[in-house]
């Protein structure tokens, strides 16, 4: 095929050109160029020519692929958040907001033994236990909302994880192969790999070792201290296990596994526990910036949590009139503080104010015993202002009988954030925009609102949040990273914390 039909047919492709497509023409472009300037030049051996192009990987008509192994990537991470939903749901309210939200957020994968709850569950207590925040880190007031951001990481940690540990036990099985085992397994590892089996792909290596890749594609802190995890041999009948992570768990009960944890083994790697001595007594991990950054962080994540805690109360509150019952706050679990009244077409005009936030929040009747009445999940819209709450009154739902995908929302789509609405009611974002998109009268196009949402929740990065949960003892590299010139700006320039 000549360079220019090639050409014309790539990007006649009608859609989004990936990467790889972008680097074919980029070499188509280079080979023609090096033919135009010197025909008669000898080629050295591995250069470029229009011929030996042909090896390329990508090419024209893989797309489509790709979007579906896109596709069911989105699928699974909406499935995982019901999974981290369910698992904050099951946590002890005071263990939550003192201890779990952080190892939950830094180390409660879905992957593991059991089902995909038990293992956050499991490897959120195990991750507390063995890493514990260095003392002087401790925070001085209680956490009542996992920012936003932190729990979409760790559900594509975790996603990345079970998707690594899959194809070390099957060398030959594709990424799309392996997303759509777990899509058909509903991300239960056991059952996707006797399902990969029945497909007909041969099985090898070790468990440990598939574990090792996972807990590295998961960006997991100490690998080697997880491999060693899941061999621990528990003073506990595994059913027995099982069965208490499948209740709700009070205190006595997390404390209990805790125990069990740190009794049968130190799990930390020897390389870990090295790191951990020269922390203790090393204070240089931290420029000067970064220790005035800290605490000036958590304490405008003090307040931003106050406020929201605040507002969700207050719906909460008026729900409770309503239906005669009266609820308490368990944990935030998703915010989007960018919703706007109407349309977002003349945004611009009102200079970017956005009227409303949207909220998730866990819940259950005050007192009630949560062995038998389990924590319901709300979604409330709320006004950003602190004035305005009468011309401008809070919507607040159960939202049990929705899911992820049930229903649209234009303004947590656009902004890449997961929250599960309310499929009987109304609320700003679910009608207008998508209107005025069908119409013509809106620019953003559903391409962009998809890369938009597919960037913000297929991603594994630093947050700018990792401040708030700083530890040296696991965050080194962070502060190895990001040296941050001046705290007093950055601080400035974060906006409200969610
Ligand atoms: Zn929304």
């Amino acid at each position: 095929m000549s360079p220019p039909v090639k050409v014309s047919k790539i990007l006649g492709a009608r859609c989004c050109l990936p990467p790889a497509a972008v680097k074919l023409l980029a070499r188509l472009l280079r080979a023609s160029i090096s033919l135009g300037a010197d025909r008669k030049k000898k080629r050295k051996r591995g250069e470029l020519t229009p011929r030996n192009t042909e090896s390329v990987e990508w090419k024209p008509g893989m797309h489509g692929t790709f979007r579906h192994t896109q596709t069911l990537k989105l699928l699974l991470l909406g499935k995982i958040h019901g999974f981290y939903l369910e698992a904050l749901a099951r946590l002890p309210r005071d263990g939550l907001r003192k201890l779990h939200y952080c190892s939950l957020i830094k180390g409660g994968y879905c992957y593991g033994p059991m089902d995909p709850v038990s293992n956050i569950i499991f490897n959120t207590i195990w991750y507390g236990t063995a890493f514990p925040m260095h003392q002087d880190f401790e925070f001085d007031f209680q956490v009542d909302m996992i920012c936003t951001r932190t729990l979409m990481r760790i559900e594509c940690c975790s996603l990345y994880g079970i998707v690594a540990f899959l194809r070390a036990r099957f060398s030959s099985l594709s990424e799309h192969d392996a997303l759509w085992h777990l899509l058909l397994a509903n991300v239960n590892l056991r059952l996707a790999m006797e399902m990969v089996e029945q497909s007909g792909f041969l099985i090898g290596g070790t468990d440990l070792d598939a574990y090792k890749k996972a807990a590295v594609d998961s960006w997991h802190s100490d690998p080697d201290a997880l491999v060693k995890f899941t061999t621990l041999s528990l003073d506990i009948e595994p059913t027995k296990l099982s069965h208490m992570l499948t209740q709700t768990l009070n205190d006595s009960t997390v404390e209990h596994l805790a125990m069990l944890v740190s009794k049968s083994s130190s799990t930390k790697s020897k390389e870990h526990t090295l790191l951990l001595n020269e922390v203790s007594s090393c204070s240089e991990i931290l420029n000067e910036n970064q220790k005035k950054l800290i605490p000036a962080i958590r304490r405008k994540f003090k307040a931003d949590q106050d406020f929201y805690v605040r507002k969700v109360n207050a719906a909460l509150n008026k729900f409770s009139q309503q239906k005669g019952v009266d609820y308490e706050l368990h944990i935030i679990c998703g915010v989007n503080p960018k919703v706007t009244e109407g349309s977002t077409a003349f945004l611009f005009k009102k200079r970017f104010k956005y009227e409303y936030f949207h909220i998730n929040f866990l819940a259950a009747p005050k007192g009630s015993d949560t062995a038998t009445t389990p924590r319901e999940l709300f979604f409330a819209e709320c006004t950003n202002g602190d004035k305005d709450e009468e011309e401008r009154p809070s919507l607040c739902f159960p939202v049990l009988c929705s899911s992820i995908d049930d229903t649209r929302c234009f303004c947590c789509e656009h902004n890449g954030i997961k929250i599960v609405h309310p499929f009987f009611e109304t609320y700003n974002g679910r009608r207008d925009d998508f209107q005025e998109m069908a119409s013509g009268r809106q620019d953003v196009l559903i391409q962009t609102i998809i890369s938009r949402y597919e960037f913000e929740v297929d991603g594994m990065f630093t947050l700018k949040e990792d401040w708030i949960y700083f530890d040296p003892n696991m965050d080194g590299k962070i502060a190895q990273m990001n040296p941050i010139p001046d705290w007093a700006r950055k601080v400035r320039e974060w906006g409200r914390i969610f």
